[in-house]
């Protein structure tokens, strides 16, 4: 290819609106092009790049015995409302409308679509396992499109769906994508690891996210380096022990608080409760219903583990500025700061306690009467408990669950995850499997996604430097960049540079000539912003004694003999790519 003949629009300039480094250097390279929030055109450097991701996708896919498919991204909403997400996939579910007024969904996802196919057909436990995958769009209303391809309302996605007749076929399967999902982000050299993550209401310990370390990463990771525990900080538990027991005193006894509405007010004089003899109360409306929520007073309550252990669709505080969640303060006796659960808890309300607070007693609570707290109080001789969780936040220098060494937290990018679904589809929708014994049940599913537009910007945020991309070989747009310092037709470098290409691509190397009547500066420049892997640079200098400069993106500059020139490219290519294998 020669740069003149495709497009490739580099920018010297930061575009003020991307936040982080890698949408700087999508923009700046010239690798996409924003068309408005969360919706991007790839350029042509951009959709090589992504192209390759894509391959090395879909190879391990296929080695692992995923089939491939491609599915309608127009959906039909009854799907969605058989399986029940409709109503939990909320606003991010993009509807349109058809004109019959019929209501469809553009894909954010396909359990639905493949299980109506398992549904339709499949009959007997002969014919799994199963495992059907597609490289696809996907659309979602992210309610914050942001950093560039990383959350966007258009990506692309890999999505897979395994079907077994057996609890341990299903594991057998998932088994399979976690060690392609392993190989996948090493071959496009990007340092992932697995943690496990909330799998919501279903349960179980079968679910990895698979994530990049980056200080821009939306996630937190709880991980241990002396065991290698680690685990989204959604999902993530401690070793800390529970509240220390107490002489507990005959009853909890009501003492004045005037103007005391926080932990750390309750904890100073001349109060001087610490904070871990503190119940803290929260109020939220989970699904429209007012709970009750209760963490020790130097816990944060995690909203995602409450979301996931309660299997509610949609939760948020209450509010005690919003009228319609005032009641419900004033149903208790109190606003916020005088809360507690140990009376006036009205009826059909739950309460749900962190786990951590089991058993513990000498406890201080709000009274649910302002101005006023309760000490001495018992969990289990003076609160009624709807359900107990582990509902906190785990913070860094915990011990670790399992081995009591100190737990770090760090922030990090989510490329792809794996799922073991159980049957949460092919019952409501029907794919059942008729048995050895010819009986009838249901079909044991796992479902495997991974970001492929988000592990490319991936790839761009783990690898540059102050003057460009450092792509691995495996996902570099060209492997090569021929930069001749005069490009007339008939000059030397121009004839050289095209020999070089002819003899480099027939290796099977992809190469691009820079064309442009350009300045040295301005080539060399932008071929390291685009970042190709390596460059060979033709000018006068050099060829007068018979050399080209060679520069591998990374690496030192050195002068070769025009005729090893092919001969040493090809080799450096060849081992880049074997690091990546
Ligand atoms: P997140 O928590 O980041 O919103 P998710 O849990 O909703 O992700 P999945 O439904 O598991 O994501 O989707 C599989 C993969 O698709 C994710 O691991 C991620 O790489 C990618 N992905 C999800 N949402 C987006 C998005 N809005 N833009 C780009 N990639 C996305
Ligand atoms: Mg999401």
């Amino acid at each position: 290819m020669r740069w003149t003949q495709t497009f490739i629009p580099t920018l010297k300039e930061t575009p003020a609106d991307a936040e982080i480094v890698s949408h700087q250097l999508l923009l700046r390279a010239g690798l996409v092009r924003k068309l408005t929030g969360g919706l991007y055109t790839f350029l042509p450097m951009g959709l090589r790049a992504l192209t390759k991701v894509a391959t090395i996708v879909r190879e391990e896919m296929d080695r692992a015995g995923g089939i491939e498919v491609s599915m309608p991204l127009l959906q039909p909403t009854d799907i969605w409302h058989a399986s029940g997400r409709y109503e939990a996939m909320r606003d991010n579910l993009y509807k349109v409308k058809d004109r019959a007024q019929k209501e469809w969904a553009l894909c954010p996802t396909a359990e639905e679509v493949i299980t109506t196919l398992a549904a339709n057909e499949f009959s007997s436990y002969k014919q799994f396992p199963k495992n059907f995958y597609q490289v696809g769009t996907k659309f979602r209303d992210e309610i914050r499109p942001r950093f560039g391809l990383m959350r966007a309302k258009e990506f692309l996605m890999k999505d897979a769906y395994s079907f077994d007749t057996t609890d341990a076929g299903a594991m057998a399967s998932y088994q399979k994508m976690y060690d392609a999902y392993t190989r996948i982000f090493a071959r496009c050299g990007l340092r992932a690891f697995a943690v496990e993550a909330d799998t919501g209401i279903i349960g179980g310990n079968h679910s990895h996210e698979f994530m990049i370390p980056a200080e821009t990463g939306e996630n937190d990771v709880v991980y241990c380096e002396a065991c290698n525990y680690a685990a989204n900080i959604e999902k993530a538990a401690s070793g800390l022990p529970k509240t220390a027991p107490r002489d507990p005193g005959p009853a909890p006894e009501k003492f004045a608080t005037p103007g005391v509405v926080t932990i750390e007010a309750l904890a100073k004089d001349p109060y001087k409760v610490p904070a871990n003899r503190q119940i803290k109360t929260l109020v939220f409306i989970a699904d429209s219903k007012p709970v009750l929520i209760l963490v020790r007073g130097d816990d944060q309550l995690n909203e995602a583990k409450f979301m996931a252990k309660t299997g509610a669709i949609d939760a948020r505080p209450a509010d005690a500025k919003n009228p319609a969640d005032l009641v419900h303060f004033t149903a208790l006796g109190a606003m916020p700061g005088s809360l507690g659960a140990v009376r006036n808890v009205p009826t059909g309300w739950k309460v749900l306690a962190d786990e951590r607070l089991r058993g513990a007693n000498g406890m201080t609570t709000g009274a649910n009467e302002d101005g006023f707290h309760l000490r001495d109080v018992s969990m289990d001789r003076d609160i009624q408990v709807t359900e107990w969780h582990d509902l906190r936040t785990v913070t860094a220098g915990e011990p670790c669950a399992k081995c009591a060494k100190p737990l770090k937290i760090r922030r990090a990018i989510e490329v792809g995850h794996v799922f073991k679904l159980g049957t949460k589809y092919s019952v409501p929708l029907n794919a059942t499997f008729l048995d050895e014994a010819g009986q009838r049940a249901p079909l044991v599913m796992g479902c495997y996604g991974i970001g492929v537009t988000r592990t490319l910007q991936a790839v761009i945020e783990q690898g540059n430097d102050k003057d460009g991309i450092i792509w691995p070989v495996s996902v570099a747009p060209y492997h090569v960049c021929i930069t001749p310092l005069t490009v007339a037709a008939d000059s030397p470098a121009m004839k050289l540079a095209e020999q070089l290409y002819a003899e480099l691509t027939q290796a099977g190397l992809e190469v691009i000539i820079d064309d442009r009547d350009e300045r040295p500066g301005v080539k060399f420049k932008d071929s390291e912003l685009v970042g190709f892997p390596i460059r060979i640079g033709l000018g006068e200098k050099s060829l007068a004694k018979g050399e080209v400069e060679i520069k591998p993106r990374c690496g030192a500059l050195r002068s070769v003999k025009t005729e090893d020139a092919a001969a040493d490219v090809i080799a450096w290519v060849k081992a880049e790519k074997a690091k990546l294998a």
